[in-house]
């Protein structure tokens, strides 16, 4: 008898585990692989911290969340998508990662659908086939790498439970414009399909962008801090929505996760008070960069933000064998057939001093004409 659950074979880590091996095998490498902002926690959020360790802020909080944070995060939603959320429509959760695993959890059953905008974030499909749901990809390749409406609605079966959208995206740095949001929740809306929303790299949207929330009525909007913040270690985000989901997720956040870490919903008071500006002015400097040399060598996707380029391989590469080549040369980026079903691209991760990427999109350019 096989003492693990069948669930636990439904998925794997081999894509991405294989990359983080190499990474390690690697000595000093140019290593643009990272995916996850180079800056520290601000020192308002860390003076937060220490002061909520030592008041003896260690204990648990209420499963939803404290209080004060969550009329702060109301609040900053409000300002942000003019979107005014009640109090049972918002939970903090362990990070937008404990947010998908509770959303999915709360939703998908055996058999159930969910469509995932191919290339997606490697969790995604994971989550929904442990739940033993079925991911639907729509293709994204050739809208570059928007979603077309008629291709979703194609998809929608009895059996779909939701659409889940990430925008700015990980990996291709695309945001989608708000005409773009209104004819999606317009195919949503005749079908009655929920809209999952992870918007985790919001604040790195280098022209600006729309909520999905903003635009259509049935959305669970997933963000945190981890990204904005430099905060990836400490566990933090939060999910808003329809009353009846977010109530299923606090009920099995309570029998899980227990609540996000207390430490840092503490910290996360002071976070209004950070300007990010100058973060997030730096890397779109640093997509600049690296735009301007891998322009004229690269087929890229709309820039638009979050901190990652999705760049083609050259003609008659796969994705996988120009960045085995890349990494025969010290250079470490991940191949784009860990985010997706196909195996055509590669993605460069700019949160890094800007010789080292000067140093990687040289190479990768030289790669590429060799
Ligand atoms: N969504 C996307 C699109 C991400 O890229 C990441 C982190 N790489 C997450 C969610 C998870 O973030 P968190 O640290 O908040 O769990």
């Amino acid at each position: 008898m096989n003492r693990l659950a069948s669930r636990t074979s439904r998925i794997d880590s081999s894509g991405i585990r294989r990359v983080f091996d190499l990474a390690r095998s690697l000595k000093d490498p140019i290593n643009l692989s990272i995916g996850q902002p180079d800056f520290d926690v601000p020192q308002e959020v860390k003076t937060a911290a220490h002061e909520a360790i030592d008041s003896g802020h260690n204990i648990y909080t209420p499963t939803q969340g404290l209080a004060a944070l969550r009329e702060n995060l109301i609040a900053g939603e409000k300002q942000f998508t003019g979107r005014e959320w009640k109090e049972n429509e918002m939970l903090v959760t362990s990070g937008v990662s404990g947010g998908l695993f509770l959303t999915l959890l709360a939703l998908v059953e055996e058999g159930d659908e969910v469509i995932i905008p191919d290339p997606y974030f490697v969790m995604y499909k994971h989550l929904v086939r442990l739940f033993g749901g079925t991911p639907v990809y729509l293709d994204t390749y050739d809208t570059d790498f928007g979603i077309d409406p008629d291709r979703l609605a194609s998809l929608i079966t009895p059996k779909t439970k939701a659409l889940l959208l990430n925008f700015p995206n990980n990996p291709t740095g695309r945001v989608i414009p708000r005409t773009a949001l209104e004819d999606i929740a317009a195919v949503c809306r005749k079908h009655g399909l929920l809209v999952i929303s992870d918007e985790i790299y919001r604040q790195f949207a280098y022209d600006g962008m729309t909520s999905m929330a903003e635009v259509y009525e049935d959305t669970l909007l997933l963000a945190g801090h981890s990204k904005s913040y430099g905060m990836t270690g400490w566990r933090l985000g939060y999910a808003c929505g329809p009353a009846d989901v977010i109530s299923a997720m606090t009920m099995v956040q309570q029998y899980s996760f227990v609540c996000a870490p207390s430490v840092t919903q503490y910290a996360a008071l002071a976070c209004p008070q950070v300007d990010l500006s100058k973060n997030i002015s730096d890397y779109r400097a640093k997509r600049d960069l690296m735009t301007g040399i891998l322009g004229s060598h690269f087929r890229l996707a709309p820039p638009d933000g979050a901190f990652y380029l999705w760049a083609e391989a050259p003609e008659g590469e796969s994705g996988t064998s120009f960045v085995e080549k890349a990494i025969a040369n010290n250079l470490l980026v991940i191949p784009g057939a860990v985010f997706s079903e196909r195996d055509t691209h590669f993605r460069i991760c700019y949160t890094v001093p800007d010789d080292t990427l000067r140093k990687g999109a040289e190479l990768l350019c030289k790669l590429a004409a060799s």
